[in-house]
């Protein structure tokens, strides 16, 4: 297999595994395992380019740094519209998608405001802090 690819498929694998999204060092943590070569600028720069081919999706949440997810399932089939919430855990700093939507919220917005898009975090302690483990 091609270099690039092979680092991509690393970079798409690690998050894939994952359950909950990455910033870049966690998944050159992971993603070295199979592709030792790897080192942090080749990881922002090939999570750029699969960002671009809109392979991965890109969380930014207020006040932290960027992580990435891999595309879940309605978004890899395509469905228009589909987008994720967040649950950022305070105790471990993870943050997991949450594949629901509370649905169109334009009702919140003052007489004569047109709403364009939402987000929408919550935030706790996720199962396995809540449980001590
Ligand atoms: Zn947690
Ligand atoms: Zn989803
Ligand atoms: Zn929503």
């Amino acid at each position: 297999m091609e270099r690039h690819t092979r680092q991509r498929q690393a970079l798409i694998d690690a998050l894939t595994h994952s359950g909950h999204a990455l910033s870049p060092p966690e998944i050159l943590a992971r993603a070295q395992a199979a592709v030792p070569s790897l080192n942090l600028s080749t990881v922002y720069r090939q999570l750029k380019a699969l960002h671009d081919a809109r392979k991965i999706v890109r969380v930014d949440l207020p006040g932290q740094p960027a992580r990435f997810e891999a595309l879940c399932h309605e978004a890899q089939a395509a469905k228009r519209g589909h987008h994720h919430h967040y649950f950022h855990c305070s105790d471990c700093d993870r943050v997991y998608p949450i594949h629901a939507c509370p649905g169109r919220m334009a009702h919140l917005a003052p007489p004569g405001f047109e709403v364009q898009r939402h987000d929408l975090t919550l935030h706790g302690r996720c199962a396995g802090c809540a449980t001590g483990h």
